[in-house]
């Protein structure tokens, strides 16, 4: 499962935090292109988003970053698990939240007594504080998803990755005024053994998913139904997105879906924190 993790943080290991600061100024990278290829599958394949651009300027160097106050508690290995018993399914949304799209998809699940875990990226939070009340007071999680949803992260020296995950950390913070955020979810799940920890440390544990019907492609309302269908057997965790582009399919598609887990007897949990 990490195993081409660990190889690619030990490649980015020793790299100087000069380097890092130059390349955290890139540009915020479009989430729509972005793909989640899962971490079981090779790095490269399928990652699309826009690279950052290295010597760009005007970021200042993060805050001293504060101890986690629950240091060793959260488990740094990737959770796909319900953290319930029975027939369920867990509903991520990612590269939120979003103005037009998030209260749609908020209105919806609340329409199924539906929970989800909601992956948000600092800028999309700090600019729509009051989407991540929402989020929190209908019973959902957050979960941290870095700042320039780089999909090469993986790739980059730790520092940089420390940046990515701490500094949205605290754009959400603020943002939904200290609320608990459950997880940390790499961008294209390029996670590291090293950002885990970080995201570890801080409280988060790394969330992967067993379900992905690329439902930010726009294949199709009833292909991303089918996709889901077919892959819950391989576990209950669902990647859709309620952010990065156009997500009519998508939104169409968990209605579809929502109605059908219903049907099924699925019960709506969370992945083991
Ligand atoms: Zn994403």
């Amino acid at each position: 499962m990490t195993i081409a993790g660990i190889r690619r943080g030990d490649m980015a290991r020793g790299a100087s935090a000069a380097i890092a600061l130059a390349v955290t100024a890139a540009a915020l990278a479009s989430c729509g292109g972005a793909s989640h290829a899962p971490v079981d599958r090779p790095v490269g394949v399928t990652h699309q988003a826009a690279r950052p651009v290295p010597g760009a300027a005007g970021v200042e160097p993060s805050a001293i970053r504060r101890p986690a106050a629950e240091s060793g508690k959260v488990d740094p290995s990737i959770t796909r698990h319900s953290e319930d018993g029975g027939k369920t399914v867990n509903l991520t949304l990612d590269d939120g939240p979003n103005p037009v799209w998030t209260p749609r998809f908020l209105d919806l699940l609340e329409k199924h007594k539906a929970k989800a875990v909601f992956c948000v990226l600092g800028p999309a939070a700090k600019a729509n504080p009051e989407l991540l009340g929402r989020i929190v007071d209908a019973g959902h999680r957050l979960c941290d998803h870095s700042v320039h949803h780089d999909t090469a992260m993986d790739k980059k020296p730790v520092d940089y990755q420390t940046q990515e995950i701490l500094d949205a950390k605290d754009m959400i913070d603020q943002a939904s005024g200290g609320r608990r955020i459950w997880y940390y979810r790499a961008p294209g799940g390029a996670f590291t053994p090293e950002s885990r920890q970080v995201a570890a440390d801080h409280g988060m544990r790394p969330l992967g998913w067993n379900v992905d019907p690329s439902d930010y492609q726009r294949p199709g309302v009833d292909t991303i139904v089918t996709r889901v269908q077919e892959q819950l057997a391989k576990g209950p965790t669902v990647l859709m997105h309620d952010g990065g582009g156009d997500r009519e399919q998508s939104f169409q598609a968990l209605e579809k879906l929502l109605t059908w887990f219903d049907e099924q007897g699925y019960h709506y949990s969370f992945p083991q924190a």
